[in-house]
């Protein structure tokens, strides 16, 4: 089902050229700076139950698709917050997902998970309504042996650094777990402190408490709460941590007199901020983030723009992360200047910046980082993070941020085998891109083969400290 050309572009010299450059990257290991897979799997090492729980349950690729063609997400098995009835019939969920199989094609999930079924599980036929069964029980044979355990896969996925992503109120007791188990992959933690910066989120208000029950710190006062997001930092980068990751609803930050941060403080501990003080606090927040940035060395990422969690009905039975993140347009010259006034200037810190937003980047992000010392732009992103965008991605960054503003790939992903596809397929279209400029005698051969390794292995290791 996978053609060995495939992404790689239809002209023949082009195409000549992509395939040199791809033999010199292929084999590359992984570098996965970012990400949202389950530590626990590392820590514990048990075989994945079955293809649905691999699959489609953690996929909110898939199953936003599915939903929005009609099918219940209680029928795909996603938990209810309430606890109500879910299939947990994963042969029926896995026949769901190959019935409608036809409702993502062209889409980069179809490739990822082709990709899975036969370099992963040996599938050498398409998923449909016939072959459904078939296929599930090959993969659920696979599953029950030792070398489709987490760690075995890992390994051959030539994984040589996988970081997660936790909140800073967890224990980190798989990192832990996995520290002390002897294993040698390498798995670390990165530091996303939306639950207690954003007055928004989710029991903002408990989540301080428990922050000062875990630190010792008292974050009834600003002092005390700086601390103690202070102390989490160190904890993390105890467990690997190299960056930190801020997902605000928009770029804005602030760079506020000490009294006025910390009246803000005040009102927004006690609850009841509004919109826009809840935005100046997350503003500052950043700003806050920056400085200790420069004093423990975390990178920092900021990842603007979603819309989260817009389907209210969703939202209510299902939490969050189920599909209903939607892209908005996101400003980023004014909104981040207070932070770059305080901090643009330091080559001691680097901040990734992402977008949902294309329009963004030849506009705002490339001359952005294509000036200031201490940012990068991050790889097309979620809703771009398809052979398409990643195009766009280069036609629109390169000009004017040239290839070391920018910070390799991210997979961002929460299914594990789709890590290997995801990296192939911006392996195949960064070489793609670059066989044009290579055609068109806009780069010799020998820089374009050099640069593709920094794309795919060394830009992402370089920026992230890894
Ligand atoms: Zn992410």
């Amino acid at each position: 089902m996978l053609h060995p050309d495939r992404l790689f572009p239809s002209d023949p010299t082009q195409r000549d050229i992509a395939r040199r450059l791809y033999g010199e990257v292929a084999a590359l290991p992984i570098v996965s700076p970012h990400g949202h897979t389950d530590p626990s799997w590392f820590a514990k090492d048990e075989a994945f139950p079955d293809p649905a729980s691999l699959f489609v349950k953690p996929d909110h690729y898939a199953f936003r698709m599915l939903y929005s063609q009609g099918i219940p997400l209680e029928q795909l098995g996603v938990p209810r917050r309430d606890g109500g009835e879910t299939s947990s019939d994963s042969r029926a969920i896995w026949r769901l997902l190959a019935s409608n199989w036809h409702l993502f094609r062209g889409t980069p999930t179809s490739m990822w998970l082709t990709h899975a079924f036969e370099t992963v599980f040996g599938v050498t036929e398409r998923l449909s309504a016939a072959s459904a069964d078939r296929i599930y029980d090959q993969i659920e044979e696979c599953l029950r042996k030792p070398e489709f355990r987490p760690r075995a896969l890992f390994e051959r996925f030539n994984l040589e650094v996988l970081a997660t992503t936790e909140s800073p109120l967890d224990p980190l007791v798989h990192h832990k777990a996995i520290r002390e188990s002897g294993w040698k992959g390498r798995v670390i933690t990165a530091f996303r402190p939306d639950p207690v910066v954003d007055p928004e989120f989710e029991g903002f208000r408990d989540n301080l408490a428990e922050l000062a029950r875990i630190t010792g710190q008292d974050t009834a006062t600003w002092e005390g709460y700086l601390a103690a997001l202070a102390d989490r930092r160190l904890y993390f980068k105890s467990y690997g941590a190299t960056s930190t990751d801020h997902g605000h609803p928009t770029a804005a930050t602030a760079d506020l007199p000490r009294p006025e941060a910390k009246k803000l403080f005040d009102i927004v501990r006690r609850g009841g901020a509004t919109a826009e003080e809840a935005e100046l606090f997350r503003a500052q927040m950043l700003t806050e983030m920056a400085r200790m940035s420069l004093e423990d060395g975390l990178v920092m990422q900021i990842h603007p723009g979603s819309f989260r969690n817009h389907n209210t009905l969703v939202f209510e039975r299902f939490g969050r992360d189920k599909g209903a993140d939607i892209p908005s347009g996101t400003e980023y010259v004014r909104a981040l200047k207070p932070l770059l006034d305080r901090f643009g200037n330091e080559r001691d810190l680097t901040i990734i910046l992402f977008t949902l937003d294309e329009d963004s980047y030849s506009r705002e992000l490339a001359p952005l980082a294509g000036h200031y010392p201490a940012l990068r732009v991050g790889p097309a992103w979620w809703f771009h993070d398809s052979p398409e965008g990643m195009r766009r991605y280069r036609e629109m960054i390169t000009e004017t941020a040239g290839f070391y503003n920018t910070v390799g790939f991210n997979d961002d992903t929460r299914a594990f085998c789709s890590i290997p596809a995801r990296h192939d397929v911006s392996r195949r279209v960064d070489c793609s891109f670059l066989a044009r400029l290579v055609a068109e005698h806009r780069m010799a051969e020998d820089e374009a083969a050099d640069l593709a390794v920094d794309l795919a292995y060394r830009l992402a290791k370089n920026a992230y400290k890894l």
